[in-house]
């Protein structure tokens, strides 16, 4: 997408990207009374707490000397642009294989990974892959409505996967994906790279620790002013059979499940509300939405996300004790967290790489083979996606009647 771009941007800097740099800029003007420089020594999340898994950001796993092989299906502007380049600070994984519907791109970039001519598939032929002992998993990073097609392929081929956010366009798709990994007995991993994000972690940390008290109101903004007609790869977000939706299913997804984690529950009702379409663009998709969730606890949240408002990227999670900032909340890099309290301002915010080996993507990469080799769950399972792809159904559900829609599903929970 076209995202406004400043000047100094990145050339790569695409999307949250692009509202990354802005936040660096924005940043280094900025008041706060203090400024702390994180590292990752974070506090580990307060004991006793239940509901959703803690990311861990520490890998200590030593993992031999053959690093875990992935083939990235699908060369557009999210892989090139920022997964190809991240398997340089991965410790345990490397890139392996590319799966493209072009072959002149799939050489043109294999050469520059050093990928083997053997080791490039076309869509139609991917299923070989089961042959080839270089792969371990398979990145699915396609349009959204083509992910649980793949998934199925993989791990029929005897895969792990990794599968690009959201998970599928039907809750009846990310159920055949589990089924299908936990037939081939493999994992299945959703690519929620801001779990992965240390200043994600540290609000997390900084929410369940009672820094704020008791967390109650949660809002969320996540914009990005790019969906013009002339980017070709625009065409299949604003494609309902491809996209199964519109700004929700591209953006809000980052406040639906960063809200789940702030306030560590599930909610129990939703409501919506989708604006009259601004253009004709907008003809099979929403571009702008709003939501609410009701938490058991009584918390609320209320997200907006949308494709023709200036690109943010924002959570304020407020409490009876403070206010807890994020802007930007969900950037490739230079995310930021501030904890406002009886008058002070904490700020936390680091810029990307400058934790080594740590940028978001690569540990992404890596949380797979380490959780392989460890024999524990991934933190973004299918189960989790699923969860997810339900809450943006429920949105859409919800807008559509005008009514609120009841989620209370407690026991979904038991089922993983
Ligand atoms: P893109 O349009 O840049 O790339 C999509 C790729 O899929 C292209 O290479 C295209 O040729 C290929 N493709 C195969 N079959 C296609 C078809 N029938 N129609 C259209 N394209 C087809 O999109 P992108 O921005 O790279 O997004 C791909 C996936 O990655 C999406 O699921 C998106 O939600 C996800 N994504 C995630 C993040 C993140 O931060 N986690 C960021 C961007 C995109």
């Amino acid at each position: 997408m076209n995202a406004r771009s400043p000047k100094d941007a990145p050339k790569n800097a695409t999307r949250r990207g692009v509202v990354g740099a802005l936040g660096a800029s924005l940043l280094a003007g900025s008041a706060t009374k203090a400024m702390a420089q994180p590292s990752m020594g974070f506090a580990p999340p307060p004991s006793g707490l239940g509901g959703r898994p803690f990311p861990n950001l520490l890998r200590p796993l030593a993992n031999g000397p053959r690093k875990f092989g992935y083939a990235v299906v699908g060369l557009g502007k999210y892989a090139i642009n920022q997964i190809l380049p991240a398997f340089a600070e991965c410790q345990h994984a490397r890139l392996t294989a590319l799966v493209s519907g072009d072959a002149t791109k799939a050489r043109r970039i294999g050469k520059q990974y050093g990928i083997s001519e053997s080791n490039l598939y076309s869509y139609s032929d991917f299923d070989k892959i089961a042959q080839n002992p270089d792969v371990d998993a398979v990145y699915i990073i396609l349009p959204n409505a083509l992910h649980a097609d793949f998934a199925v392929r993989a791990f029929r081929a005897g895969k792990h996967v990794m599968c690009e956010k959201p998970m599928a366009t039907s809750v009846e798709d990310c159920q055949r994906m589990i089924d299908a990994g936990k037939r081939a007995n493999k994992e299945l991993m959703i690519g929620y790279r801001c779990h992965f994000d240390p200043i994600t972690n540290k609000a997390i940390s900084l929410a369940r620790s009672g820094a704020i008290g008791k967390p109650q109101i949660i809002t969320t903004d996540n914009n990005d002013l790019g969906a013009d007609t002339t980017d070709p790869t625009t065409h299949w977000r604003l494609t309902r059979a491809l996209s199964g939706g519109g700004s929700l299913m591209d953006l809000g997804i980052y406040g639906v499940n960063g809200s789940r984690y702030m306030m560590n529950d599930d909610p129990i009702e939703v409501r919506a509300m989708i604006a009259p379409n601004s253009s004709p663009v907008f003809s099979q998709v929403e571009d702008i939405i709003t939501w609410q969730f009701r938490y058991r606890s009584g918390g609320i949240a209320h997200g907006s996300s949308s494709f023709t408002t200036y690109s943010t990227t924002r959570f304020c999670l407020q409490g009876d004790k403070g206010t807890l900032l994020m802007d930007p909340a969900t950037s490739y890099w230079s995310n930021r967290v501030s904890l406002c309290k009886s008058g002070d301002i904490e700020t936390w915010s680091t810029p990307m790489f400058t934790i080594d080996a740590l940028n978001q993507f690569s540990a992404q990469l890596d949380h797979l083979p380490i959780s392989i080799a460890k024999g524990t769950r991934v933190l973004a399972t299918g189960e989790e996606g699923m969860q997810d792809v339900r809450l943006l159904q429920s949105i859409y559900k919800a807008a559509h009647t005008g009514r609120a829609v009841a989620t209370d599903w407690s026991d979904w929970r038991k089922t993983i």
